[in-house]
């Protein structure tokens, strides 16, 4: 991209979508500040340090299908840094069984059926009625608003799915791609996530994540990348207002004002609403907190031993959704580091740290035996009460585009209209698709100067 040599640009925000769109615009030219009210780039996706310790804010996958997210990772010189299974291979457990959901070579929706044959928590007419629902669910049109309203729940019980087929399938992927249950989610959001991450390709649901502390594979290595492109970082600087005045906009900070031509505003929905001057989204006031959020939190388990012997596991008919193991990443020098990760945890994000650990040890106990004999060195949890916004049906008219109705003003984050619920994916979408709005606009404007 080039095209934005003599653009000033505040970009505000530095978690994925404005990483992006500051790189990206740098990359075309544009002489690049951005604003970040944090330490630290990266946003949602953060570490810090808990003794000799490594640990992330939460546990963050992504699959092959996150075609952005991995081309941002390029961008950034970190690909080594992220692992990515040849091949989608889920080891599933519950407390009296265990299987793998593992695909094959065949073309997709194919891939699954031998997996699928063998899952034990699904009888025979369940087995059929799942197949006939995929294919379905493969024709639904996310892009159709009337989509959107409807909730994936209904969807699913109308196309035949027992409550067993929702929990022990639909679930155990759409909980953590959606940060939401089935009854809580848009027909679209859904739709989206099960079309191009299973149904489609069949690659594109292979499963990569960080081999290093998220911090290390996205904000330091943002933070090199834009010193690199001259792009200059402001951190533990938040942007308190926006105003435009002379066809330029004026950027408040603590630490004084500056003049650019363009801004990027890449924050989450309330700082957006809070900061946007009126009329730049074609939404009533009160938008950000009827679009809402949805919470992840993260158990973390130090042991004297290694209990799981695979790099993560799914769970059904337990209280545990995903387990990993963070060993390498965290710098745990001998036992094992397990993170379990619970999506949807609108029951959890206020239940004090003992009570969880009493409730969940023993539901890990009954997936993972080995758990019983180790020692549990230490136990604690990270809360995110802001993980996501709530994919409800209903939700796409409350995601506003890039550009916005005021000239030089742009949106980015995960929870902007990038069709896809809220993901490292959609953050770097929401990212690209800011900054090509700016560089089409710059284009247009040089030709009218023409
Ligand atoms: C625990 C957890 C687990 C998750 N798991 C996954 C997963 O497995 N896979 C996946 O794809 N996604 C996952 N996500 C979602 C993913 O992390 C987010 O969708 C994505 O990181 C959002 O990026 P963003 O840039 O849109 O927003 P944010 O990361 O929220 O970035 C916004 C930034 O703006 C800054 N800011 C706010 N106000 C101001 C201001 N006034 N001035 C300056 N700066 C300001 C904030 O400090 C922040 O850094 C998870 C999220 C959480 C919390």
């Amino acid at each position: 991209m080039t095209g934005l040599a003599s653009c000033r640009l505040a970009v505000i925000g530095g978690g994925l979508a404005g990483i992006t769109a500051a790189v990206r615009c740098a990359d075309a030219g544009a002489a690049v500040t951005l604003y970040e009210a944090r330490p630290r780039l990266g946003g949602l996706t953060s570490s810090f340090r808990r003794g000799e310790l490594w640990v992330d804010n939460g546990q963050h996958v992504f699959l092959r299908c996150c075609t952005s997210y991995r081309a941002l990772v390029q961008r950034l010189g970190a690909e080594h840094m992220t692992a990515l299974q040849p091949r989608l291979d889920i080891a599933v457990r519950s407390p009296s069984r265990a299987a793998r959901l593992r695909r094959t070579r065949l073309p997709a929706p194919l891939h699954l059926a031998a997996s699928l044959a063998r899952y034990p928590w699904l009888n025979l007419g369940d087995r059929v009625r799942f197949a006939r629902a995929a294919l379905a669910l493969r024709a639904v049109d996310a892009a159709d608003p009337a989509t959107d309203l409807r909730g994936f729940g209904d969807w699913l019980r109308e196309h035949g799915q027992s409550a067993s087929a929702v929990h022990c399938l639909w679930e155990l992927v759409g909980i953590a791609t959606l940060n939401a249950r089935a009854d809580d989610a848009s027909l679209a959001l859904a739709a989206t996530v099960f079309q191009i991450g299973m149904l489609r390709d069949n690659c594109s649901g292979d499963i990569g994540w960080s081999a290093v502390p998220l911090q290390r594979l996205h904000g330091d290595t943002a933070a090199d990348t834009l010193a690199k492109s001259g792009a200059a970082v402001q951190l533990r600087t938040p942007v308190r207002s926006l105003s435009r005045s002379n066809g330029a906009w004026d950027v408040e900070a603590d630490t004084g004002s500056a003049r650019f031509d363009a801004v990027i505003a890449a924050v989450p929905p309330s700082g957006a609403e809070a900061l946007l001057p009126e009329g730049a989204v074609d939404m009533e006031p009160g938008w950000s907190q009827r679009l809402g959020s949805s919470p992840i939190i993260n158990l973390h388990l130090i042991l004297d031993r290694t209990v799981l012997q695979e790099p993560f596991i799914a769970a059904v008919d337990s209280d545990v959704q995903w387990v990993f193991d963070r060993t390498d990443q965290s710098g745990l020098p001998s036992g094992q580091y397990l993170a379990v990760s619970l999506s949807a945890a609108d029951d959890l994000i206020d239940v004090p740290t003992a009570t969880l650990r009493d409730r969940f040890v023993p539901a890990l106990k009954s997936i993972l035996p080995g758990l019983e004999s180790a020692e549990l060195k230490d136990f604690f949890v990270t809360r995110e009460r802001e993980a996501t916004f709530r994919p409800s049906p209903g939700t796409a008219r409350l995601r506003p585009p890039a550009r916005t109705a005021v000239p030089g003003l742009y949106l980015a984050g995960a929870w902007t209209a990038t069709e896809w619920p809220a993901t490292m994916e959609g953050a770097v979408r929401s990212g690209d698709a800011a900054a090509a709005a700016l560089l089409a606009d710059a284009r247009s404007l040089s030709t009218e100067a023409v």
